[in-house]
């Protein structure tokens, strides 16, 4: 508490990335990052971009990744935005669609930043259960509400919502927006994205940091109507003409011209992932169903705090949530093969068998 901050500054809840320690190297399964580099043509592009020409200010439209990304799903530029990685979109979505004077829905359990945007803009929220096997409820969100937002896959839990529950959710509340949030959906789900053309209140938003190995890079989209599109523009540009720098813009056009090397990278953690699926429940855990680059994993008779540190100890890191419900669970991110084995030898010793 400090006597400068404003009365919104003492009143909020930030969000707590997943560590990324520096006394040790870990096996790092902590933060969901892709463990396969980005593609060579994207080094290749932001090595070219450097050059003199950062002097000049980057271009505030992003005209050659919006045309990029639109043409890689068919839209016209119109229905693209493009952003400083999804958690500036999202926090821009939260501005321009949610209105305070009625509840904002989206699931218990879910990504945690939801709720810290909530309270940076004061607005009511309305947390809709999970049912008992973490599925969304896609039917309780129906009520007259200030706006829907729900991850597809979930985070943590991993799990996938079919096309028809998407749109079933977007017929329930055709008077406001509804923001699915992708950051996960190429690891085995499929997009709304071909929605859109539908429902003028559907907001798309998915990142390069997951499936396209560039968290560094800092690089989201939202896909939706004209509309949308505008709202988040109007928010953006009252608040920073130029979020995506030259380096990021560059690299980001190129990650689209790599199609193969995405569909091997993301391929590879498809099918480690169901490997060390199946391996977690011979050890006597029990896993969700996972479409996303993690799993979300509990045993039955072994606390998942003592697994957290135990783990730690051995040198890997996966995260542990402290809250009700899934607090005796584990989010595991897909690495490599070889640190999944080290994986799943930690836990073999921990677990006893
Ligand atoms: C990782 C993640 C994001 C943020 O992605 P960035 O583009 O890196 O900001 C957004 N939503 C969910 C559910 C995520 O897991």
């Amino acid at each position: 508490m400090s006597k400068f901050w404003s009365p919104l500054t003492a009143s909020l809840v930030p969000y707590v990335p997943g560590e990324q320690p520096k006394d040790k190297t870990y096996i790092k399964l902590n933060t969901n990052e892709n463990p396969y580099p980005p593609s060579p043509k994207v080094i290749d592009a932001i090595k070219a971009a450097a050059n003199a020409d950062l002097r000049l200010y980057p271009d505030p439209t992003c005209e050659g990744l919006i045309q990029a990304a639109a043409a890689y799903y068919g839209l016209p530029a119109q229905q693209v935005f493009a952003g400083n990685g999804s958690d500036e979109i999202l926090a821009f979505a939260f501005a321009a669609f949610f209105d305070p004077a009625k509840k904002l829905l989206f699931p218990d359990i879910t990504y945690s930043f939801y709720k810290v945007y909530a309270k940076l803009y004061g607005l009511q929220t309305e947390l809709i259960p999970l049912d008992e096997q973490f599925n969304v409820q896609v039917d309780r969100f129906h009520s007259d509400n200030g706006g829907v937002i729900i991850p597809n896959p979930n985070a943590p839990t991993a799990q996938l919502l079919p096309l028809d529950e998407i749109r079933a959710l977007l017929e329930n509340n055709p008077n406001q927006a509804v923001v699915i949030d992708e950051a996960y959906i190429d690891f085995g789900g499929e997009s709304a994205v071909q929605l859109i053309s539908e429902y003028p209140n559907l907001l798309v938003v998915q990142t390069l940091s997951k499936s396209r190995s560039l968290a560094g890079l800092r690089v989201g989209f939202a896909f939706g109507s004209e509309e949308l599109i505008e709202g988040l523009n109007r928010i953006k540009n009252s608040f920073n003409s130029y979020t995506l720098d030259r380096l990021a813009l560059a690299g980001a056009v190129a990650s689209f011209e790599d199609e193969a090397y995405f569909r091997e990278t993301t391929a590879k953690v498809i099918a480690t992932r169901e490997r060390v699926t199946e391996q977690v429940i011979s050890l006597g855990f029990k896993a969700t169903e996972s479409k996303a680059n993690f799993v979300f994993i509990s045993h039955p008779s072994i606390a998942a705090k003592g697994i957290f540190q135990q783990l730690r100890d051995r040198g890997v890191l996966v995260r542990y949530f402290d809250q009700p419900r899934i607090n005796e669970y584990l989010r595991v991110s897909i690495g490599t093969d070889e640190e999944m084995d080290a994986l799943i030898a930690a836990l073999r010793e921990i677990a006893g068998s």
